[in-house]
Order: structure tokens, then C-alpha cells, then sequence
């Protein structure tokens, strides 16, 4: 069962103790704000999350952001990357230039669950968290509109499109979204439900994997199934490529860093007794640390022209797009977002820093400015586990009002600088 917001849980609006400092906690007047919009962020994600649109197909959702923010007197351009929203704010105090980053498209998934608000557009779904990411975009960027005169520097919010096949980011960039004004510092969370609601995961460096997709066409020379010797077959020489590959991972890797090679598809042939003349393997390479994901793409290469040459095969490698960088966390930029968790939210609602094996492309923006990328708590209060990218996914919503006010604090904290 979905679990109700109530408005004031995990200390949002908590009266102040006697004695406490104004200044570090957000202040009376900037949780009060808080309070007062959470039920309009859990109407607005509920009304994404019924309305998902898939990468670069978010023209509904782009147009609700466009409209929010012009409304509430941001200068709004549209189309950047395509689908994109860059929204700027103007705080009327002196300060920098910081941004802030949500992604806002859905999955190619049919919902299972028979929530009131569950998508109306068949097979397509919000099952990542993005539309949350969009609500409190919109909420955190309204907020900050509201009271500008006390805001500091020129906040810059980043609606991105088609994170989820890691090609919205890029096109944002060389659209010039984090110039004029040029941002100085990016900002944003994923919520997660590997982690309770009122915990939040803030990792300085390698946070995230990086992913890389790619084919390996293979090309032998068909025949008959009953005369191998008169053909190349292309299938074995696959099965060794892939078992090579393996070895490639346990032999070339150090044992101290980390690095997944999986083939999920592997297509040849028509019959039994038919040896194809070609075959291509698809798969994705996963890694941490930008040096082990250069080694590997290099020597993959290298090792499917070399076993396929043993065979009298051939076998080129080729890699869709640029793929997707690591997530690397700048360490100043994550020791104030910690700082910022710890004293919003305690000590204890810092959770651990684990390395998460799903890749976002978040990590350009943070490869073009320093910035943190954390992660914020909507774990079911009981029940079974909703994996994102799984069809019966959905977040516990007690956890938009902590990463609301944990993103607020963020931006107050690195605009005053
Ligand atoms: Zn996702
Ligand atoms: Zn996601």
C-alpha cells in the first residue's frame, strides 16, 4: 500500500529547540516554505507518474516545467537537448552560480501495480524515480522563486531528457545549458529504493558505474552443418570470444578494481544444420574507474580480432555512442552535501557509502563542472522490495519531503558559497 504524505514527518516542519542556531538548519521561514508545498509535489509527481513519456519523447512533461517556472518568473528556454528545460533563477543577494539537475523521462515498462494515479500510457512507465525528480525539480526552483530576496546568486535548474538511454545529457551541454550564465557548481539526487526513506547516500568519487554498449560482428563463411571444414563457423568462434572475454576481465583486471562484461544477446544462424556465415554478440561493460573502462574497451578489441583470426574469422568491435562515463563525485562539492545531510537530517541519516552498479549520465555534467550526485531514501516502510526499472515499482513518498529539503539546503548553501 502507498503510504499517504503527511506533511511535517521526518521534521519537516519541526518546531525549532530552544536554543538551536538559525544559521546551518534551514531556517523557520525556509522550512515553513517547505511544508507548505509538499502536497503540490506529491500531486505534481503523481501526475507525471500518470502521464510518462518515454527519452526524448518528453514534450508533455517539458511543457508542465516550462510553463511552472515561467509562471512563477524563472527565464525559461526549451529544447535545449532536444526535449530539455534549462530554467534560471536570479536571487536578488550576491552569490554564485549553481545548478541543479533533474531528469524527467520514463521506461519502455507496462505497470503492475493498481495505484489510482498508475500510467495511462500503455507500456510506457515511470519506474526509476524521474518523475519525482521532476516534482521536486519544479518544487525546489518555484521555492527559491518565491523568496529571492533572500536567495543568493543565480540558480540554474536542468530539466534533462533520455537519461535513460545516457543521451540527454551530452546534447544539454553542447546546447550551452551550463554556460550563460556559466554554472560553477552542479548539483542533483536519484532516489533510491535500496535505502529507507530519512537516509540519504553521499559517496565522494567513483559513485556510480560507468556503462558502455557494444557489438561484435563477427564474419565467417556459411556451409553445411555436416562440413564444418569447408566453412568458418562463426558460432564457435563466438562462444570463444565470449568465454575469452571473461578471462580477459579476471586476467588483465586488477583484482582491486571492478569491472562486469555481460553479452545478453547473441544472434546467428537460421537451422540445425545450417553454419552461418555471420554472428554478432551484443553486451555492456561496466566499471568504476575511467583507466580500467579505457584497458578494457581497448583490449576487447583486441582479444575478438585476435581469437576470431585463430578460427580464419574476423571480428570487429563497435560501441553505441560514447556510452556513459562513471559517476566521480568532486570532493569538496560531496563534503558539503554531507555536511548539509547531517545537519538537516542527523548524523545518522547518512547511510553508507556504497558503490551503485546502475549508471547515470549525470556524470557528464559533473566531468564538465565539479558537483555531488547523491542518493535520497524511498525504500517501502514494509512489503517487498520495488527494484527500479521493475514493472512493480514505486517509491514510499515519505522520502520526496527529505529530499526536498535536503536539495534546498544544498542549493542555499552552495549558492551563499
Ligand atoms: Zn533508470
Ligand atoms: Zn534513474
Amino acid at each position: 500500500m502507498l503510504t499517504g504524505l503527511r506533511a511535517g514527518q521526518y521534521g519537516v516542519t519541526r518546531p525549532r529547540a530552544a536554543g538551536e542556531r538559525a544559521m546551518g538548519k534551514t531556517t523557520p521561514e525556509w522550512a515553513e516554505e517547505i511544508g507548505r508545498r509538499l502536497d503540490g509535489m506529491v500531486a505534481l509527481r503523481r501526475d507525471f507518474h500518470r502521464h510518462p513519456e518515454l527519452s526524448f519523447e518528453e514534450r508533455r512533461t517539458a511543457e508542465i516545467v516550462a510553463e511552472r517556472l515561467s509562471a512563477a518568473k524563472l527565464e525559461v528556454r526549451t529544447g535545449i537537448g532536444r526535449t530539455g528545460v534549462v530554467a534560471v533563477l536570479r536571487g536578488d543577494r550576491p552569490g554564485r552560480t549553481i545548478a541543479w539537475r533533474a531528469d524527467i523521462d520514463a521506461l519502455p515498462l507496462t505497470e503492475t501495480l493498481d495505484l489510482p494515479f498508475r500510467s495511462a500510457t500503455p507500456g510506457v512507465m515511470h519506474a526509476c524515480g524521474h518523475d519525482g525528480h521532476t516534482a521536486i525539480g519544479i518544487t525546489l526552483a518555484e521555492m527559491l522563486a518565491a523568496r529571492r530576496r533572500e536567495v543568493p546568486g543565480t540558480a540554474v535548474f536542468l530539466f534533462q531528457p533520455a537519461e535513460e538511454i545516457f543521451s540527454g545529457a551530452k546534447p544539454m551541454i553542447d546546447d550551452g545549458a551550463l554556460d550563460n550564465p556559466r554554472v560553477s557548481e552542479v548539483y542533483g539526487l536519484h532516489l533510491t529504493t535500496q535505502t529507507p526513506v530519512g537516509r540519504v547516500s553521499v559517496r565522494p568519487g567513483p559513485a556510480m558505474a560507468s556503462a558502455d554498449f557494444f557489438d561484435v560482428q563477427i564474419t565467417g563463411r556459411g556451409g553445411h552443418g555436416a562440413y564444418p571444414h569447408l566453412s568458418i563457423d562463426p558460432v564457435t568462434v563466438a562462444a570463444n570470444i565470449l568465454l575469452g572475454m571473461q578471462n580477459l576481465v579476471s586476467r588483465e583486471v586488477s583484482a582491486q578494481e571492478t569491472a562486469v562484461l555481460t553479452v545478453g544477446q547473441i544472434v546467428a544462424g537460421t537451422k540445425h544444420n545450417i553454419i552461418p556465415a555471420t554472428a554478432v554478440m551484443r553486451g555492456s561493460l561496466r566499471t568504476f574507474n575511467p583507466a580500467v573502462r579505457e584497458q578494457v574497451k581497448e583490449r576487447l578489441g583486441a582479444f575478438a580480432r585476435d581469437i576470431a583470426s585463430a578460427y580464419r574469422a574476423e571480428a570487429t568491435l563497435g560501441f553505441m555512442g560514447v556510452g556513459c562515463p562513471t559517476v566521480v563525485n568532486h570532493a569538496r562539492e560531496s563534503a558539503l552535501v554531507r555536511a548539509c545531510a547531517v545537519d538537516e537530517l542527523g548524523g545518522e541519516a547518512v547511510a553508507g557509502e556504497s558503490l551503485v552498479m546502475a549508471s547515470d549520465d549525470m556524470s557528464l555534467f559533473l566531468q564538465a563542472r565539479p558537483g555531488c550526485y547523491f542518493q535520497v531514501g524511498i525504500a517501502p516502510a514494509t512489503g517487498p522490495t520495488r527494484p527500479h526499472h521493475a514493472p512493480e515499482f514505486e517509491m514510499n513518498e515519505d522520502g520526496l519531503p527529505v529530499a526536498l529539503r535536503l536539495a534546498t539546503r544544498v542549493m542555499l548553501d552552495a549558492l551563499r558559497g
